[in-house]
Order: structure tokens, then sequence, then C-alpha cells
């Protein structure tokens, strides 16, 4: 069975470097606005926080942007885990 985990994009931190860009057309997508990414699918550019629950098939790359992410302005949440 699939595990579920939760991406949040703090996007009032990112800096827009653009160093998750090669990775992140999995979970954002570049707002032509203001050429700084938003998640895929959500509903306005203006949240200052974004949320969004995955499966774990792309889990290996959103780990991956995190870790490039220079501000941490990407987390992962783990939905299963029982604490
Ligand atoms: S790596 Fe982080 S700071 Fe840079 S564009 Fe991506 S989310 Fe924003």
């Amino acid at each position: 069975m699939s595990k579920k985990y939760r991406l949040t994009f703090l996007r009032d931190e990112c800096i827009g470097c653009c160093a998750c860009c090669s990775l992140s057309d999995l979970f954002f997508k570049i707002n032509e606005e203001d050429d700084f990414p938003i998640l895929k699918d959500f509903g306005s550019y203006k949240n200052e926080k974004m949320t969004k629950d995955y499966f774990d098939e792309n889990i290996k790359s959103a780990l991956e942007i995190v870790e490039m992410c220079p501000v941490g302005c990407i987390k992962i949440e783990n939905l299963d885990k029982k604490d």
C-alpha cells in the first residue's frame, strides 16, 4: 500500500533561485506573473503557504528538492507516521 506524504511550500520564503527547477515539474510550475514557483493544481498563487498531499511514487524526487532548496522553504511530512 502506498504511503502518503504532505509537501508544504512556504512561498513567501522562496527566493526564486530555481535550484529545484530541474525536478520541480513533478510538483511545481513557474508562475508567469512573477517567475516564482507555485504548486501544480493549487488554486491561488497568492497563498504564502501551499500544501498538497501525494503518494510515495515521487517521494525520492520530493526529498531531492527539499535538499536542494537553499532556504528550506519546501517541507515534507510523512502522513503515515504513527507517533
Ligand atoms: S530551490 Fe527553494 S528557494 Fe529556490 S526556487 Fe526552489 S523553492 Fe524557491
